[in-house]
């Protein structure tokens, strides 16, 4: 157990949990949870102590943070921001929220999905309706309101009974979720404080407004 897998790697040079494999994230076998048991207190966040890092720098790691927190290729990524800072409010909020209500993100917040990764799969593959529809278009963007179902045919289905059975209770403040019908609902847009993604997104923005 001692090599990290690629995924974990790509936690242990942001130096923070990414959540990309799962249940595994969430227990003491966390390449991250192994790394900050062995320091020190204080001795956390490596890199910013051994290097002097530059302002560009800190933004692009932000940047790339963000983007392996939802598995977003950098073109599509780059469409968001735009449509972020588009967007009237504030820009960093904006991203944030256009991420989070992805079909796929909400799928794993509604803990259907172990990971996002999983979540993009399982769209794919057909196992959700929104608003009854059939979707399977990971990206596709939910508005207040919207259903996000499992699909009939697939209620019995392995990766479905398998998360339910090991999914934990906290589902956000911006969702709700129906056990039995199997239905989940987007009460509202995010708030900032209703997201718990590690990153500071004005720095993401200001990235891109180079
Ligand atoms: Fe690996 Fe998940 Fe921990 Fe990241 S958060 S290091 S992917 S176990």
């Amino acid at each position: 157990m001692g090599i990290a897998s690629p995924k974990c790697r790509l936690c242990r040079r942001e130096g923070v949990k990414l959540f990309l494999k799962g249940e595994r994230c969430y227990t003491k076998k966390c390449a991250i949870e192994r790394e900050n048991r062995r320091k020190p207190p204080g001795q956390h966040g490596a890199m910013a102590v051994s290097k002097k890092i530059t302002e560009y720098g800190k933004q692009l790691r932000e940047k790339q943070k963000l983007r392996r927190i939802y598995r977003i290729e950098e073109r599509p990524f780059r469409t968001y921001v735009a449509e972020a800072i588009r967007r009237p409010g504030v820009a960093g909020e904006n991203l944030l929220q256009l991420l989070e209500m992805r079909l796929d993100n909400v799928v794993y917040r509604l803990g259907l999905a172990v990971s996002r990764d999983q979540a993009r799969q399982m769209v794919s593959h057909g196992f959700f309706t929104v608003n009854g529809r059939k979707v399977n278009i990971p990206s596709y963007q939910l508005r207040p309101g919207d259903e996000v179902a499992v699909a009939p045919s697939k209620r019995d289905s392995e990766p479905i009974k398998s998360n339910l059975a090991g999914r934990g209770a906290n589902v956000p403040e911006w969702l709700t979720f129906d056990a039995t019908a199997l239905t989940g609902r987007v009460v509202a847009r995010p708030t900032r404080d209703q997201i718990d993604t590690d990153v500071e997104e004005q720095m993401i923005i200001e990235f891109y407004s180079r």
